[in-house]
């Protein structure tokens, strides 16, 4: 059974429609890229998934259970994680009081010390700094909190919303190392991306949306071979 399967999705903003059937199946287990220009329509497929857009038809099921109807934080307590592209690092809260914000939502049977002792391990520069005001930190490292965050309640699958975007290099392979120790332990990515190379050597299979449609789906690797198909569908 797939862990997210989406099925004809179609979302709106007010009068505007912009996605138009949106099908696609991750299994568990697995990083899916999904890749696309500006405005395609990649950010409205994570955000309806989540439960996050005004008005979205069609089917998400999670695990087999269909969450069209379900808000937001109801999805949060099936195991579904959203990390968004502003990363919402709450200004005046420590990194570590931060942190705490990702178990608020949950049933309360999460030991609070011990889950941010663990996640910290997994995140060095943020152990270093767990007193430090969370806004403070360099952009990645703020990017590296708001994954820990998502992480904190052991999600069985998280979305992230462009991930690498204006981040140093040592910190987006730190990143890849991450995800992919994520993906060892049974954790599902859905990972939206303009960094195309990248996501594409890091994910198992690949879909592209193009104005609100799936216009392409494969292997990641199969995609990051095709390079007229990236240039066609992928070039900003
Ligand atoms: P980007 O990489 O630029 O975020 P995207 O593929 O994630 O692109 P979306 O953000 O999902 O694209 O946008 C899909 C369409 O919806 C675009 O035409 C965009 O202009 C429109 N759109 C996005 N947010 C809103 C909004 N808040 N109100 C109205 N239209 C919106």
């Amino acid at each position: 059974m797939a862990m997210l399967e989406i099925e004809g999705l179609n979302a709106w903003y007010g009068a505007s429609h912009v996605l138009h059937g949106i099908s696609l199946a991750i299994a568990p287990g697995e990083i899916v890229a999904l890749v696309g220009r500006n405005g395609a329509g990649k950010t409205t497929t994570i955000r309806s998934a989540m439960g996050l857009m005004p008005k979205a038809t069609g089917s998400v099921r999670f695990a087999g259970t269909e969450l069209l109807a379900l808000p937001a934080h109801a999805r949060f307590r099936m195991g579904l994680a959203y990390v968004p592209e502003d990363r919402r690092i709450v200004p005046g809260l420590s990194v570590r009081e931060n942190l705490q914000l990702g178990l608020v939502a949950t049933d309360g049977s999460i030991d609070e010390r011990r889950a941010i002792d663990e996640i910290a391990e997994s995140f060095p520069r943020l152990k270093e700094r767990l007193d430090q005001e969370g806004v403070t930190l360099s952009g990645g490292e703020q990017q590296m909190l708001a994954i820990a965050r998502a992480m904190i309640a052991k999600p069985k699958m998280i979305l992230l919303d462009e991930p690498s975007e204006g981040i140093m290099p040592v910190l987006v392979e730190e990143m890849g190392t991450l995800f992919r120790r994520l993906r060892d332990t049974g954790v599902t990515l859905l990972l939206v991306e303009q960094n195309v190379e990248w996501a594409l050597r890091l994910a198992d299979h690949a879909v592209i949306i193009d104005q609100g449609e799936v216009v392409h789906r494969s292997t990641a690797a199969a995609l990051l071979a095709d390079k007229a198909m990236q240039d066609r569908y992928c070039a900003v």
